[in-house]
């Protein structure tokens, strides 16, 4: 078991086959106090407008820097915080970190969007639309320029609720993206009830886009899609200089990925976006 592999505690709490035994209640404690302790950070992935070549965005990507474990990354903790419920404050943290940082690289790229990740838990809580609107008065960040990223399987389930919810966020300008969008069967019936601003294709298809022909047209589909339901289409996942010709090819929107460049500290987000734009 991965217990018993001992150093690798990370799958251990990677793996969604075990029950909640006495590591997890060690994890949980330990994710209390993170919160407490400021043991939580983002990182900044870029995000590349396909056709200026500029870059238009970043997607905040939370981490722990757990003193013993070092950077542990947000697959292995959020369905623990999910459970514990401490996913609603740690969600709030994100957000406003977020946002105070968007602050900052406004003074700079006025036009720059941040795009934050919001899990099924917070967005079904009825408190988040406050809370964002709190943050959102707080850092005096311009909402046009938040987006806010939710997966198919948050919105489809809850398709009323979501449109609804959908709709407030549409009031004040914050822009909405789906998420690994192509995974989770949503009914294209019903996708242009959704007032979103932005499908994100799921990295799995753009992975495997040179060695399956069934990818490249499943991308060729989403992106064609994309602009018939008039919203934009970013590629996750972008690795090789081959994805990316063939997404400039095919016009896809923007391309997020490591072969622009991996999740960055804000410090060097900063030293990033100087060195892209004097190019
Ligand atoms: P996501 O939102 O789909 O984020 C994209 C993930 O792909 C990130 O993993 C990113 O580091 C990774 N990635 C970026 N470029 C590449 C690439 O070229 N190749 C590959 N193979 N991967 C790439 P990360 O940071 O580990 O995050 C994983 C997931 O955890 C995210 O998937 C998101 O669902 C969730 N997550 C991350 N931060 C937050 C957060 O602040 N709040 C919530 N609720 N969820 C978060
Ligand atoms: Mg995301
Ligand atoms: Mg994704
Ligand atoms: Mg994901």
């Amino acid at each position: 078991s991965a217990k018993k592999k001992g150093k690798n505690r990370f799958e251990l709490y990677n793996s969604h086959e075990h029950g909640r035994d006495e590591q997890d209640l060690v994890l949980e404690n330990d994710l209390h106090k993170a919160l407490e302790c400021g043991e939580l950070l983002l990182y900044y992935q870029p995000q590349l407008d396909l056709r200026t070549n500029q870059i238009s965005g970043v997607e905040a990507l939370v981490r722990w820097k757990h003193p013993e474990r070092g950077l542990v990354s947000p697959v292995a903790f959020i369905p623990l915080a999910e459970e514990t419920g401490l996913i609603i404050p740690m969600s709030e943290w994100v957000l406003e970190e977020a946002c105070r940082q968007l602050k900052q690289l406004h003074l700079a790229y006025p036009k720059l969007k941040m795009s934050v990740n919001i899990s099924a838990v917070h967005f079904l809580q009825n408190e988040l639309v406050e809370t964002i609107d709190r943050i959102l008065q707080k850092t005096a960040v311009d909402p046009r320029y938040l987006e806010l990223e939710l997966t198919e399987s948050t919105l489809m389930p809850n398709a009323p609720f979501a449109i609804e919810w959908l709709v407030q966020m549409k009031q004040r300008q914050i822009k909405i993206a789906i998420d690994d969008f192509g995974t989770g069967f949503s009914s294209l019936s019903y996708l242009h009830r959704f007032p979103i601003d932005t499908l994100k294709i799921d990295k799995s298809f753009i992975r495997h886009l040179s060695s399956y022909r069934g990818e490249a047209s499943i991308v060729k589909a989403i992106i064609e899609m994309g602009r018939s339901l008039n919203v934009s289409v970013v590629a996750e996942g972008v690795e090789t200089e081959k994805q990316y010709k063939f997404l400039k090819e095919q016009r896809c929107d923007y391309a997020q990925g490591y072969y622009i460049s991996k999740p960055l500290l804000f410090d060097e987000l900063q030293q990033f976006l100087r060195e892209w734009n004097t190019e």
